[in-house]
């Protein structure tokens, strides 16, 4: 008998699950890997792809690539999800499985800051990334700000690094002096549960001349008097605004009935939702945890050892710990490192690897391992 798996969406979450299974489980696994696109691009590329250090095309990881035993890729778009029945639904066709894992990832309601698509740019999307590369070589001078828009919002540390990097493509560029650079975030501190990190990137906004301003969102943009409102209702004039959209569950996860207060919950020791052999890890949970990648994969490392120890019969794995590693550009080539724990104790902690250049190689490595391990490249 094969274990019958469906797995929904090919991101961190979804390509390390369907590796961990592939290796232990081979001809013993049944698993049809879903996502609606054609390829996969870390959420980090689109710094590359915005500053215009990369292309898309050098960034983006064919699903193609895929070939795992065991493992059967699909593209297609998921159009319902019944969590009862463990059956779903693509413009194709129709699934039933033993065990079905939702990694569906967040999407962007970018209609729900009024002013973002009309005024505004956002950098979360590979099309907002794509567009910004074009846009920012003919920002030159005025105010730039780089706002996020609502909580909770993917990879915590990805504003702080757009105000490093952009001050480091003005300043190449000769026109630095001519730009104001502002960064408003939700959180007193760039990244709160590590208070070394924050300082770290205070003192580097401090050294570049980078405004911060702490526990505020931007509520909307007036494309017409160039302003942002913020959620106290002050106004910070801008020439060119670099957001972060609201995030929401994809639509056909809404409506599937699974989510509580706009995300799906799950049981963070084993990420079980409450429907049997219904499981969901990463940003479309509510797990506990910041929506990043490294988190989504610990989530799925967790599933794939639980699965793997019901089929053979052993012992389950201890429960997830919500801990991972981030990277944080700082510009000027260097990449710092914060290490992060959610779940083990009553509080997160987090300790902090000062920036350098060799952690600029770590990072590389980083993409480089899940490059060769997801994909065989
Ligand atoms: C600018 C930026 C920088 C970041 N930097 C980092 C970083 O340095 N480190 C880090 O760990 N994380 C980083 N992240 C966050 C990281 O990209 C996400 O948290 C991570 O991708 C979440 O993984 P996931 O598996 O939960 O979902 P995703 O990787 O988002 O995967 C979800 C998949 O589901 C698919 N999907 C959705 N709806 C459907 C549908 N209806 N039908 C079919 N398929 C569908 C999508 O196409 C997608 O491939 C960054 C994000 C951004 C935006």
């Amino acid at each position: 008998m094969k274990l019958q798996v469906i797995v929904l969406g090919a991101g961190f979450g979804g390509l390390e699950l369907s590796t961990i299974l592939s290796e232990a489980l081979a001809d013993r696994l049944d698993l049809t890997l879903i996502d609606k696109n054609d390829s996969f691009v870390f959420g980090y590329s689109k710094l590359d792809v915005m500053f215009g250090r990369k292309t898309l095309d050098a960034v983006r990881l064919a699903y193609r690539n895929i070939v795992k035993p065991g493992v059967h890729f699909r593209q297609e778009a998921i159009t319902a999800i019944d969590p009862e029945a463990r059956r779903v639904t693509t413009d194709s066709g129709t699934y039933d499985a033993d065990v079905l894992v939702v990694a569906l990832g967040a999407d962007y309601d970018l209609d729900a800051t009024p002013g973002l698509t009309d005024g505004g740019n956002q950098f979360y999307s590979v099309a907002g990334a794509e567009r910004l590369r074009e846009v920012l070589p003919t920002f030159s001078k005025g105010r730039a700000i780089v706002g996020v828009t609502s909580t909770p919002f993917k990879c915590p540390p990805a504003p702080s690094e757009v105000a490093l990097l952009l001050h480091d493509h003005l300043t190449a560029r000769g026109v630095r002096d001519a730009c104001e650079i502002s960064l408003v975030m939700p959180f007193g501190a760039p990244i709160p549960p590590s208070p070394a990190s924050s300082r770290a990137l205070l003192a580097a906004f401090a050294e570049r001349g980078i405004t911060f301003v702490p526990n505020r969102l931007v509520r909307a943009l007036d494309p017409e008097r160039r302003v942002a409102i913020l959620d106290d209702e002050s106004e910070m004039p801008y020439d060119l605004f670099l957001g972060v959209p609201k995030h929401c569950v994809p639509g056909v996860v809404a409506a599937s009935g699974m989510t509580v207060d706009g995300w799906i919950p799950v049981n963070p020791k084993n990420l079980k939702t409450r429907f049997p052999g219904v499981y969901a890890v990463g940003d479309v949970t509510s797990v506990g945890t910041p929506k990043a990648g490294v988190f989504s994969e610990g989530a799925a490392r967790v599933v794939a050892a639980a699965l793997i120890a019901e089929l053979h019969g052993g012992e389950q794995p201890p429960a997830y710990n919500g801990a991972g590693s981030c990277y944080i550009e700082f510009g000027v080539g260097r990449v710092g490192r914060v290490d992060v724990d959610f779940l083990s104790g009553p509080s997160p902690t987090g300790s902090f690897i000062e920036s350098s250049v060799a952690l600029v190689g770590e990072k590389q490595h980083f993409g480089s391992s899940r490059r060769a391990r997801w994909f065989g490249l």
